[in-house]
């Protein structure tokens, strides 16, 4: 399959490689329909990011169809159109358990700040992203959403990251709402 792949600080290409193969039984391959380049991802482009590999893809805003499901999978099909969201979250952990995704430790154990994340570096857990055609999705029964058949992929793609990114600092900065 296509896919970026990440050669050394400002040094990106298009390649072939393999096509992901299912590791765990939770696992899912999706094959991607739309995918972002994020703003952060010039982080990993520039080799700010520790520990980001040669070899490795990026990408995690990314949605596609279910192409492929390990045993254990029960909340997506094959042939699903889905989001995936940033977070690779377990849904067991503590920190999973008090809805603190971002901090799984299931999906990086070799971190203590941050979780698995789609195609950012071995810092988040070394998985490659959906800059590619098709992407392994670990524990998806927790993190992929089915897309409601009326929204627009477009949209729905900007769910993965962006929004709800905004969403949060939002909130974060105590914006209200004026009503006029
Ligand atoms: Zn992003
Ligand atoms: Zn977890």
């Amino acid at each position: 399959m296509l896919a970026m792949n990440y050669r050394g600080p400002f040094r990106v290409r298009t390649d072939e490689k393999p096509y992901p193969k299912i590791l765990h039984p939770e696992d899912a391959i999706v094959r991607v329909t739309r995918s972002c380049i994020c703003g952060s991802d010039l982080h990993l482009y520039h080799g700010l990011v520790p520990d980001t590999r040669v070899g490795s893809t990026f990408g995690h805003e990314f949605i596609g169809i279910v192409e492929e499901v390990g045993s254990q999978v029960t909340e997506i099909q094959v042939g699903d159109h889905v989001l995936v969201p940033f977070n690779i979250a377990c849904g067991k952990c503590a920190f999973c358990k008090q809805e603190l995704y971002g901090n799984c430790h299931e999906s990086n154990p070799e971190a203590t700040a941050v979780g698995g994340i789609f195609g950012y570096s071995h810092t988040a857990g070394g998985y490659d992203g959906g800059q590619a055609e098709y992407v392994r999705v670990p524990y998806a029964n927790v993190g992929p959403t089915r897309i409601p058949p009326e929204m627009d992929p477009d949209d729905a793609v900007l769910l993965a990251d962006v929004v709800p990114t905004a969403y949060q600092a939002a909130e974060m900065g105590g914006i209200k709402r004026v009503i006029q």
